[in-house]
């Protein structure tokens, strides 16, 4: 079907940047803490072969039994492979076999439309699902951008970051085209903000400008505290609940939270 998004009242937001490294795996488990700490219903999708935001949530994508695979392969549907994490969070986790997807689905007509329709199918109790995607534009990364109905790119507050921001919105022009004509693209979010930096400070100012997007609001701060989170399986929101980036993902949510 290529009619829009079912309005089911629960809002999919797709966290996507094909560059590595931008902090999409932390903000969306960050954002995913902040929002069910708000008392949201909050459903993360790790469609990430490497499985970085399943094992920072705990869960061991080597042993998981049923993964996004089995909902993208048809053989498994979301509720099916829902795994319930400490933050009050539901996942959906990713495995190892995921890399395979992309081949699996590349052959069958209406393949950006998978995640959509199994999305169609989620539980109506949840009030907003994020997509953590991987670092690429293939397909996994099109599936996202077109079961969204808002896109959120995250994005460091460098210079060199900048590259590939002109064809990641290339392909949602396309997608918007063809795929999804209500995906709406809610901002960029600056992450890895040395506030120090006045480099950090000129492409802050300057970047909403250059791509015409609105800049989400406040800047995460750069903090070692974000390396320490994942090892135990807790997102920033619990590991360190009351440092800066912390709160900035709480003020992030907040704002988001009054768009769901
Ligand atoms: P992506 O999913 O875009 O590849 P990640 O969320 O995995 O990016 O983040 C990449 C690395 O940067 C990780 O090691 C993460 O712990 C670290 N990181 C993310 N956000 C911050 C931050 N605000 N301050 C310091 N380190 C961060
Ligand atoms: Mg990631």
């Amino acid at each position: 079907s290529q009619g829009p998004v079912p309005d089911t009242g629960v809002t999919t937001i797709a966290l996507a940047n094909q560059k590595g490294g931008v902090a999409k795996t932390t903000s969306v488990a960050s954002i995913g803490a902040a929002l069910a700490e708000l008392g949201q219903r909050v459903l993360l999708v790790d469609l990430d072969p490497q499985a970085c935001l399943t094992f920072s949530l705990g869960v061991d994508p080597d042993t998981v039994e049923r993964s996004i695979h089995d909902v993208l392969t048809g053989s498994a549907e979301i509720a099916d492979v829902v795994v319930t994490c400490e933050e009050g969070v539901d996942l959906v986790p990713s495995a190892i076999d995921l890399a395979g997807a992309e081949a699996m689905l590349l052959p069958r007509p209406g393949r950006e439309y998978v995640l959509r329709s199994a999305l169609e199918g989620v539980d109506p109790a949840y009030d907003v699902v994020l997509l953590d995607c991987s670092p690429s534009l293939g397909v996994l990364t099109l599936n996202a951008l077109t079961a969204a109905d808002a896109l959120i790119i995250p994005m460091p507050c460098e210079m060199l970051s900048h590259r590939g921001v002109g064809q990641l919105l290339d392909t949602v022009a396309d997608v918007q085209k063809i795929l999804n004509r209500d995906l709406e693209v809610w901002g960029i979010l600056p992450t890895l903000f040395d506030g120090r930096s006045n480099h950090a400070r000129e492409v802050l100012a300057d970047v909403g400008e250059r791509y015409d997007l609105p800049v989400l609001e406040p800047p995460i701060p750069k903090t070692v505290r974000f390396a320490e989170a994942p090892a135990v399986g807790r997102s920033i929101l619990s590991t360190a609940r009351s440092s800066k980036g912390a709160q900035a993902y709480r003020d992030v949510a907040t704002s988001l939270l009054a768009r769901l």
